[in-house]
């Protein structure tokens, strides 16, 4: 195996490295209780004991009730069984009203949907990445069954204003759900004193492995499982449980509870510090997305006149990490969807680079981007044929 202990990681929002005290929490479930906790013994109350924990951790983290969360798979599944649910349970409804912007679990299962004649809105977006409440008002009047709203975008870190529009569906009749799977753990949130209807998260955005993640649905709300077979989660989610999966995901949850702060002071600071940097050294690049409201870890940068592929490839020779738009459309060259919905231009979407930090992030990391990048950027120019060759040239 290669050696990286000096990465310079910086694809948060693409997934994140399991927290220590998380992996040592879930390592006696994969070692030594190996029991499944349906079963009627002692050496599997031991395991639904810590499940019982594991819920009552994430539900402390969303301000909601222990038996308002459903253990999932992933952020996928959870977007996927609360749309699926909206629609199933009130026939009398039609529809979706969602956005352009949404990541592909909420996105092309819409786009399948109504391919399969579901009435699908899909709301678009200003070049901020903002959303006119008119035009959700109107979308509203078509009486949805359902709003799926993101509450931060993945690419962008943009935030929209989840409880508005939670509180407008429900003028209009219509569940509200949001996919909060890049802010659970940098936003504060309390689902006590919420509109939300039903709420995603994901493990690993929050230091739990890969393969587990959580729906919140409010008490009272009308349920179709996704997943139907066995008795787990009260009936709305059969399968055998994920158990260390579960252990960790409560765990990332406690400390993502600690970490709030932590997110929104030195995270925050350090993607300033490197988002300042870069546009001090750097000419023709501009910051996509919402400047105001918008995640403490994210910062997506257009630098005119190059492929973002070719940034990666080059900061990858560093060992440093990032993202060409979502890692879930990386490997194709379109531009990503979310740029494309902003109107931002052709010659910028394909040269945009996301950061994503977390807590795990130094000054050392930022500044060595600071340090490489401005070079890497002047060089790319130099061989681009878009590239005006008397354009002003890079601060080094
Ligand atoms: N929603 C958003 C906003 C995401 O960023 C992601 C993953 O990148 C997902 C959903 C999907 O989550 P998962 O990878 O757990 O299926």
């Amino acid at each position: 195996m290669r050696d990286f202990s000096d990465l310079v990681y910086l694809d948060n929002n693409a997934t994140t490295a399991v927290a220590p005290e998380v992996l040592e929490e879930m390592l006696p479930f994969l070692r030594d209780y190996y029991g499944n906790p349906s079963s009627m013994y002692d050496f599997a109350g031991v395991v639904g004991r810590k499940i019982t924990e594991a819920r009552e951790r994430v539900a402390a983290l969303l301000g909601a009730r222990p038996d308002e969360i459903i253990f999932t798979s992933c952020g996928t599944e959870s977007d996927n069984t609360a749309i699926r649910s909206a629609l199933m349970s009130r026939p009398e409804r039609t529809g979706v009203v969602t956005t352009r912007v949404e990541h592909p679990a909420v996105k092309n299962l819409c786009e399948h949907l109504a391919s399969r004649g579901t009435p699908v809105h899909f709301l678009p977006v200003d070049s901020l990445g903002r959303l006119d409440l008119d035009q959700v008002a109107e979308s509203f009047k078509a009486e949805p069954a359902v709003a799926s709203i993101m509450w931060a975008n993945n690419e962008t870190g943009t935030v929209f204003p989840v409880e508005e529009l939670a509180q407008m569906a429900h003028e209009a009749g219509a569940l509200f759900h949001t996919d909060a799977v890049q802010c659970v753990g940098k936003i504060g949130m309390d689902m006590s004193t919420s509109a939300i209807d039903m709420l995603s998260l994901s493990g690993h955005k929050l230091h739990a492995p890969k393969g587990v993640g959580a729906l919140y649905v409010r008490h009272g709300t009308r349920f179709s499982p996704f997943m139907i077979g066995g008795h787990q989660e009260r009936g709305r989610r059969g399968g055998t449980e994920n158990v260390a999966s579960l252990v960790a995901l409560g765990k990332a949850c406690e400390l993502a509870a600690r970490n709030i702060a932590l997110e929104n002071g030195r995270v925050a600071a350090l993607r300033d510090r490197l988002e300042r940097g870069l546009l001090e050294r750097i000419p023709q690049a501009k910051v996509n997305g919402d400047p105001e409201h918008r995640l403490p870890n994210t910062t997506s940068i257009a630098f005119e006149f190059i492929e973002g592929e070719s940034i990666l490839l080059m900061l990858n020779e560093h060992k440093i990490c990032a993202s060409s738009g979502s890692a879930c459309t990386s490997g194709s060259l379109e531009p990503s969807h979310v740029l494309r919905a902003m109107g931002v231009p052709f010659t910028s979407a394909h040269g945009s680079v996301r950061f994503s930090l977390s807590v795990y992030n130094t000054e050392r990391d930022i500044d060595l981007v600071i340090e490489k990048l401005p070079a890497i950027i002047a060089r790319l120019r130099e061989l681009s044929p878009f590239w005006p060759q008397d354009a002003c040239k890079v601060v080094a």
